[in-house]
């Protein structure tokens, strides 16, 4: 059987020598010394100088959003091509997403249209970095500037992507990642928030330990945000085979782009952009015969995943905005098995059945 992803599991005696040191101090969770490590080996891999290492990367984006104290009632421009969470977050912390179409190319929201729906309760734009592609920075940087609106990046595909040589998550107000297990670099459970505003990442420290400042103060109103010490050591453990996964990534990518380059459609990446292969979307050129590759691939036991179907201005709790690029790529999408560990012959058996079923 082959999955979509598979969670990358590092040498299981070099995990428990670092369970070991929890069992010696009895400290599992609370900003322990694991915790504080992998938020040091982070800043290092990442040249970041801050950021906090969460329990996920959803409350990361409630927490960022939380921090930026926008205006009760806000509108928030957002994508409507990413993971549930993206929009979910918005709705579960009472704003309201406003969705602006995607670009047909880079699957990233179009900052051509995003003007047209600001209005006089516009405050912030939620963008993904979809795939680990990054967003046109530039472009939605010089728009938040003029209409004095925050910007929040869900970067939870782009561990390892670079924009204009720096790591993808030093842009925006506020980044935010997931160390999810199906992520390319993960712990498990996981996330983190990156922002180089010192007053913000201190409020968004004091947010994911309940607002407590000091044991009996608190500073604001918090959540658990932690993560833990066993979640920290897989996270430590899986960091030092970064460098080789992504190397495999891209080896891997090119396997599949010999073979289907020419025939389906793929991401463009972003000008600027040092990608990180995180995942290997193509879009077929209708929903009837991608549901065919699907029914071929899994009569092989071969599951890829509609990532990331459906569009999220059609979900049931959404007002419908019309977004057709989106809606209509959402139908079309299928991300190929890529992960570390997978192997050319694998590649090539899945693309030998893809190319069968379209008839090549
Ligand atoms: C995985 C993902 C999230 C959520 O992260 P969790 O760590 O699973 O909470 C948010 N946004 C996007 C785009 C994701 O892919």
């Amino acid at each position: 059987m082959i999955n979509v992803t598979k969670p990358n599991l590092p040498n299981i005696d070099e995990y428990i020598d670092i369970l070991k040191g929890i069992w010696e101090r009895n400290w599992l969770t609370n900003n322990g010394p694991l915790v504080n490590e992998l938020e040091m080996n982070l800043k290092g891999y990442l040249n970041l100088d801050h950021l906090l290492y969460l329990n996920n990367g959803t409350i990361a984006i409630q927490i960022a959003l939380k921090a930026l104290e926008l205006n009760v009632g806000s509108e928030i421009i957002t994508t409507p091509f990413s993971y549930v969470a993206t929009t979910s977050s918005i709705v579960w912390e009472g704003y309201k997403p406003v969705f602006v179409d995607v670009d047909a190319s880079t699957f990233n929201i179009n900052p051509k249209i995003i003007e047209e729906a600001i209005t006089d309760k516009t405050t912030a734009i939620l963008a993904t970095h979809v795939f680990g592609n990054p967003c046109d920075i530039e472009a939605i940087a010089k728009i938040a500037e003029k209409y004095n609106l925050k910007v929040i990046y869900d970067a939870a595909h782009c561990f390892g992507t670079k924009y204009d040589g720096k790591s993808v998550f030093s842009y925006g107000d506020v980044s935010t990642t997931s160390f999810h297990a199906t992520k390319l670099f993960h712990t498990i459970e996981g996330g983190a928030v990156f922002t180089t505003n010192p007053a913000l990442l201190k409020k968004m420290a004091h947010m994911r330990n309940f607002g407590h400042d000091g044991p009996e103060d608190f500073e604001c109103i918090g959540i658990n945000g932690k993560n833990s010490e066993f979640h920290a050591a897989m996270g430590i453990c899986n960091l030092r085979m970064v460098t080789e996964i992504l190397a495999s990534r891209k080896e891997l990518t090119s396997f599949y782009n010999n073979y289907l380059k020419n025939r389906l459609q793929t991401v463009c990446i972003t000008t600027g952009a040092d990608f990180n292969y995180a995942y290997y979307p193509v879009v077929f050129e209708s929903e009837e015969v991608l549901l065919k590759c699907v029914s071929a691939l899994n009569k092989n036991y071969i599951y890829p995943r509609r990532y990331f179907y459906p569009s999220l201005n059609t979900l049931k709790y959404i007002d419908y905005q019309v977004c057709s690029n989106s809606e209509a790529i959402a139908k079309k999408v299928l991300c190929l098995p890529l992960f570390y560990g997978l192997r050319k012959e694998d590649v090539d058996f899945i693309c030998r059945i893809l190319l069968r079923s379209l008839n090549y």
